[in-house]
């Protein structure tokens, strides 16, 4: 099975916002299928388009119950508060006690163009909001109070990510 890099912090395309998806063709199913090898070779449990070098608006994610797509997926409610120590396959190593909203509907397309409706609460929810965030340009250190990403950004510049990037540390969820 064919798998693809992931692209670490530092990387510009992390930076950059991806765009809709405009073609549901047999080149996106073959796109979305490495993703999913991709993202199970890394043990993540989401992986967004831009995390492999490809700047288009879709992600994909498994939280147990079999692999999922969303293509050009939006927010369509979201309600709550739920903490939560989030990793993330670009930032390896790496985990922060986050707050994001709990309960989270998003809407977007299958590979066959239907629209699909999810609704995630805490870990799913979690996967949606980090994920999205990936089609935007943001990384979870921009959800850092400013004292924290401080010392986030100081410890990415003390250790080699690319070098960690293969192991397993710690126990956090990376998305
Ligand atoms: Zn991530």
């Amino acid at each position: 099975m064919t798998t693809y890099r992931i692209r670490i912090f530092g990387d510009p395309v992390l930076r950059q916002q991806a765009k809709e998806v405009t073609e549901l063709d047999g080149a996106l199913a073959r796109l979305v299928a490495t993703m999913h090898e991709t993202m199970y070779e890394a043990a993540g449990l989401g992986l967004a388009a831009p995390q492999v070098g490809v700047q288009k608006r879709l992600f994909t994610y498994d939280i147990g119950d079999g692999p999922v797509v969303m293509v050009n997926p939006q927010v369509v409610e979201e309600s709550g508060e739920w903490s939560y120590e989030e990793g993330c396959l670009s930032i390896p190593g790496l985990s922060f006690e986050i707050v994001r909203p709990k309960l989270v509907t998003i809407r977007g397309l299958d590979l066959d163009g239907n629209e699909v409706v999810l609704e995630g609460d805490e870990l799913l929810g979690r996967v949606f909001l980090h994920e999205l965030d990936h089609l935007d340009g943001t990384l979870m250190l921009d959800r850092l109070d400013p004292d924290t990403r401080k010392l986030a950004l100081k410890a990415i510049r003390e250790q080699d990510l690319r070098a960690i990037a293969g192991e397993r540390v710690g126990s956090q969820q990376r998305l």
